[in-house]
């Protein structure tokens, strides 16, 4: 076993990822057997120029009254309507002041995201872990690592036409599942962050993005092997890495999911014929 080996083993990152040659299309990628297709959704929500109100209405209702109520039972300042519109200077000064929800007071900083502002790969994990709360970048721990090497299996690179972001910016506390109050609040941000970046493809890591992302609250298992919609963008759902480093077997499900992202991709990179 050489040095490399051993790291990686070390890291729970072995064996490594590889890219196949020629990634399966779509249609002959194999699902679990309560997936038998990958089908396309029904789009959440297909509005690639919204208004304010409609931003509003596509963040769930129970989120939306969740997020009007701190849990001082003070009305919060909904940051709802004012982030539509912001530039990423401002979009980022505006996060880092934001003390909207309980979780600003718990962490040490927020973490806004990191990567290419144009680029067509779009990844959502749930929110920071202690490591990202301590750098001030998504994804730099362990779960992290594995990300890169999940990026690396389809010849991408963070930072390279890649964008890492969360569902929320601060870190729970004690690692905790972000709350609906907590996510209603920070998914605006979210949400002008893909205005801004206008991403070809989304690919969101775990259930908590994934139902944040489309407004349900479903399984994961569920949600995987689909081909979802966010605003007109294919969301593909895979798993959070972090699972995988506790479940080292799903990871052969998850290849198969980045490799229908790969596919939706290189759809979108075709000329459409008129
Ligand atoms: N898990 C996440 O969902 N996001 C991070 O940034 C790190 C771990």
């Amino acid at each position: 076993m050489d040095r490399r080996e051993a790291i990686l083993r070390e890291l729970n990152l072995y064996p490594q990822w590889k890219r196949r040659e020629s990634p399966l299309p779509v249609t002959a990628v194999e699902v679990p057997a309560a997936d038998s297709a990958v089908q396309p959704e029904a789009p959440a929500s297909i509005t690639p120029r919204v208004s304010t109100t409609a931003r509003d209405a596509e963040i769930p209702v129970e989120l939306r009254e969740q997020a009007k109520t701190e849990t001082s039972g003070t009305p919060a300042v909904s940051p709802l309507s004012d982030v539509a519109g912001l530039d990423w200077p401002r979009l980022k000064q505006r996060v880092s002041a934001c003390t909207i929800c309980k979780l600003r007071a718990g962490c040490t900083q927020t973490v806004f995201g990191v990567g290419d502002e144009h680029a067509d790969w779009l990844f959502v994990g749930e929110g920071p872990g202690a490591d990202e709360d301590a750098l001030g970048e998504p994804f730099v721990g362990q779960a992290g690592r594995l990300l890169d090497n999940m990026l690396m299996a389809i010849k991408l690179k963070r930072g390279n036409n890649v964008y890492i972001a969360n569902i929320v910016k601060c870190r729970p506390p004690g690692n905790r599942n972000p709350d609906a109050d907590e996510i209603a609040s920070c998914l605006p941000y979210l949400q002008r962050q893909i205005e801004l970046i206008q991403p070809s493809v989304i690919v969101a890591l775990g259930k908590v993005a994934s139902n944040a992302l489309l407004g349900r609250d479903a399984t994961l298992a569920s949600l995987r092997g689909k081909l979802h919609d966010y605003r007109g963008i294919p969301l593909i759902v895979t798993y959070h890495p972090a699972y995988l480093l506790r479940s080292p077997s799903e990871k052969a499900k998850a290849w198969q999911d980045l490799c229908v992202a790969q596919n939706k991709m290189h759809e979108s990179e075709q000329p459409t014929e008129k």
